[in-house]
């Protein structure tokens, strides 16, 4: 049973709405847990009928029957509960749900400007010279095109869609969130992101840019060796539409064969003690039908007891590591041990991440590679990992300047030339290459602070890898006990932001310094 405690935290909720209101009770929070919690499952099974069957996705027709969530008096009676709340874990819990419902207030208002935005993507033509192909299927086209004039033409046709398209209404989105918020008494989202989360951006941004200097060295050399093996040219030389390649690593599918993947994945969990036959709760879909999203995804429908894996294998490492990580996500949302909706389904993203990474991230590890057979030959294997690296720093080093770029975005005080100015500026330091056309990205690249997840997880899962190297060995993932280690984790859900999660295995706090390192020993060993 998942709600034994239900009955008491009602009667607390009722007791306090009283107190606050002083004649009765306006709002019902239990009532609002569920009402938020049932909408979550509908929403994530709405997602998964869509991706597994290619059913009509129709969030919006759902989220409007929870219209009594976006009340933002309902926002500022629990933003006054969670002020006079006492004791540290209710308060937490509260602090969660206020942050939700005031994200649920603002983005309600929203919904048209993300239709808008997907309609005009989903019907949108794009004209090349003679010929007109959807604007979805050019990206498509442009990723296969092997004539690199071609692809030029079709790099500039997607960015002058959006451009024109998309951009207007990407920047009337933010500047309405910007001012929704201010509503409930943030300057902006980055001011809200950085309160949600408990996290000082300023320090974090430090901390981000000495990331970046302390492997500028590094991922200039990998970057400037993956240019002159792949095209031949200096990487400045490298145009844009032609960088993707630098990372690619296609010599390398052979390794990673389609069919190879889900029961490599299953030996390795049994190897750390845990047998998916006997976790009903993870179900596993790799069944090729036509309708199915090609991408790995996990759905948490309902934490602890339905959660759902779907995966199209391909083959090539990519697809290992997007199952791998999806199985990080749904392991940690099947050992769930907390029972309050806000510590399973709300807090800081960076938590859930990290534990993604960790098993992600064993497809960049020397020893698990030689371990599992993958690849045998040691000086491909020495190739791969370096190239591994340098994917891996480089999209690292992509979030970080995104990072610091939509800081500047959201904040609204620059204008639509020194916001292109900036974007080109920011991410032409994190790619050590200037950007030829900043004005094509600097409102579509926009993640709402997405990325701060993945900064906090490259950070947290550096540290939690040398944790249970330090318990159980090189090889961990083959110890029983680092599974139980893990498991213990998981069972706080949402609970423990990232900062927490260091702490509890024994960190100050989130350090850069332990991926910093771990960056700077594989640029070493892999040479
Ligand atoms: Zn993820």
């Amino acid at each position: 049973m998942r709600h034994t405690r239900f009955h008491a935290v009602a009667a607390l909720a009722v007791a306090a709405a009283l107190l606050v209101s002083g004649c009765g009770p306006r709002y019902d929070v239990e009532n609002v847990r569920a009402r938020a919690d049932e909408m979550s499952a509908r929403i994530m099974e709405a997602y998964y009928d869509s991706d597994a069957y290619g059913h009509e996705l129709d969030v919006a027709g759902i989220i409007a029957e929870y219209r009594d969530l976006a009340d933002p008096g309902l926002v500022r009676f629990v933003g006054s509960l969670r002020d006079r709340e006492q004791d540290p874990r209710r308060r937490k819990q509260l602090d969660f749900l206020f942050y939700d419902l005031v994200s649920t207030a603002v983005w309600h208002g929203q919904a048209r400007f993300y239709d808008e935005i997907a309609n005009i993507e989903a019907t949108g033509r794009v004209t090349v010279g003679e010929d007109e192909f959807a604007y979805r299927d050019l990206g498509i086209e442009l990723y296969n095109e092997t004539d690199s004039a071609t692809r030029k033409r079709y790099y500039l046709a997607l960015g002058e869609f959006a451009v024109a398209r998309t951009n207007p209404l990407r920047k009337e989105l933010i500047d309405s969130t910007r001012e929704r918020l201010k509503g409930f008494r943030f300057s902006d989202l980055d001011d809200y992101e950085a309160a949600r989360r408990g996290i000082d951006f300023d320090a974090f941004e430090d901390g981000v840019v000495a990331f970046l200097e302390e492997t500028n060295d590094i991922y200039l050399d990998l970057t400037s060796e993956a240019a002159r093996e792949v095209f031949g040219v200096e990487v400045t030389e490298v145009e844009d539409y032609d960088r993707g390649r630098l990372f690619r690593g296609a010599e390398f599918d052979q390794y990673f064969p389609a069919g190879g993947t889900v029961g490599l994945l299953e030996d390795v969990l049994l190897g750390m003690g845990i047998d998916l036959g006997s976790l009903p709760a993870v179900r596993i879909d790799d069944e090729d039908r036509p309708d199915k999203e090609p991408r790995a995804a996990s759905y948490a429908v309902v934490p602890g007891e339905d959660v759902r894996i779907l995966v199209k294998p391909a083959g090539g490492v990519g697809d290992y590591e997007s199952l791998f990580h999806e199985m990080g996500h749904a392991l940690h949302d099947a050992y769930i041990g907390v029972e309050e909706y806000e510590f399973q389904r709300l807090g800081d993203y960076g938590t859930t991440e990290a534990y993604a990474y960790i098993l992600e991230d064993l497809l960049s590890d020397e020893r698990f590679i030689e371990e599992t057979g993958l690849i045998e030959d040691a000086d491909v294997l020495r190739r791969f990992l370096r190239k591994q690296l340098l994917s891996d720093l480089g999209s690292a080093r992509y979030y970080a300047g995104l990072m610091r770029y939509e800081r500047r975005l959201h904040r609204g005080e620059l204008s639509e030339e020194e916001l292109v100015a900036a974007y080109g500026e920011l991410i032409g330091e994190s790619r050590l290459v200037p950007l030829e056309h900043p004005e094509f990205g600097y409102l579509a690249d926009n993640e709402d602070f997405y990325g701060v997840n993945y900064l906090e997880a490259w950070f947290l899962a550096a540290q939690l890898r040398a944790a249970l190297g330090e318990r159980f060995g090189e090889t961990w993932w083959a110890e029983p006990a680092a599974g139980e280690f893990l498991k213990e984790l998981w069972e706080f859900g949402a609970e423990l932001p990232p900062e927490e999660v260091a702490q509890r295995i024994g960190y100050d706090g989130l350090d850069s310094a332990y991926y910093i390192n771990e960056v700077r020993a594989a640029y070493a060993a892999y040479r």
